[in-house]
């Protein structure tokens, strides 16, 4: 299902967070969004699931307007958002995490227990812990439940707020599998923000750069991971020395 986002102008009082930010994420791809500290990214997020209103602007979902629907109308129209430092229940269950995430269509049991199915077959680990409280699992076990709570809602498109943030290398990789896998298996479309470019470009077909909330570059992952300015920006020095060293 394809997200439009069209000129959205974002403020928190004097401050203008985001300036005539316009992208799209076609049906079925995975298009990240990268910026340094500051720069927007958890503002455009929260704008699109309804947490902020834009001052202007608009947000589809296929034929739906979202713009000035409330965050639990977003979820049922189908996106659903993993919010940045995964904001798990720490005392509750990881089960009981995961039902939370179906909490809108509780009634329907047999449903929930299918999806419940599914997403332990997605993440093995989560049915292993699914009696641990969550504030036990470790960083990347946490980051798996939250996708897999935003999961239960039954999502066409999914939100993901920095997911590889304070992750060990080996665990961020884990965790990009999955997102490829939630496209490939599941047939989600994705919109991915970080700070990680690296990372994310690494998995995206395209991306957008946010700069003091202005897109100022888009492109495929493959022209930004090659761009200079990217690279000297946002991939650190290992790119920059042998972007240097090749164009000797
Ligand atoms: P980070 O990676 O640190 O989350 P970000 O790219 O997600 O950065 P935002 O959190 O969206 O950036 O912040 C964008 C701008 O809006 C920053 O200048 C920030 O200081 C400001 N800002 C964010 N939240 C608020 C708020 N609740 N009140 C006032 N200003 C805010």
């Amino acid at each position: 299902m394809r997200l439009m986002v069209r000129n959205l102008d974002v403020f928190y009082g004097a401050i203008h967070a985001l300036r005539r930010v316009t992208l799209h994420v076609d049906a079925g791809e995975i298009v990240a969004l990268v910026g340094a500290n500051g720069a927007g990214k958890t503002t455009m997020l929260a704008t699109i699931s309804g947490i902020l209103r834009p001052r202007q602007g608009s947000v589809r979902l296929g034929e739906r307007e979202l713009t000035h629907l409330a965050p639990e109308a977003v979820v049922a129209a189908g996106l659903s958002h993993v919010p940045e430092g995964r904001r798990v229940f720490r005392p509750l269950s990881v089960e009981d995490n995961l039902r939370l995430g179906a909490y809108r269509r509780r009634a329907q049991r047999q449903a929930i227990a299918e999806d419940l199915e599914r997403i332990y077959a997605m993440f093995p680990i989560l049915r292993e812990r699914r009696r641990q409280p969550a504030g036990t699992l470790s960083g990347g076990e946490q980051q798996m439940l939250a996708m897999g709570r935003a999961l239960m809602a039954r999502p066409r498109v999914l939100l993901l707020d920095e997911p590889s943030m304070g992750l060990a290398p080996l665990v961020v990789q884990e965790i990009l599998n999955h997102i490829q896998n939630l496209r490939q298996k599941a047939g989600l479309t994705v919109l991915v923000v970080e700070q990680n470019a690296r990372a994310a470009l690494a998995i995206a077909d395209r991306g957008y750069v946010l700069e003091n909330g202005r897109i100022v570059l888009h492109g495929t992952a493959e022209e930004l991971l090659n761009n200079h300015d990217v690279q000297r920006a946002y991939l650190g020095r290992e790119r920059e020395e042998a972007c240097t060293g090749s164009g000797r």
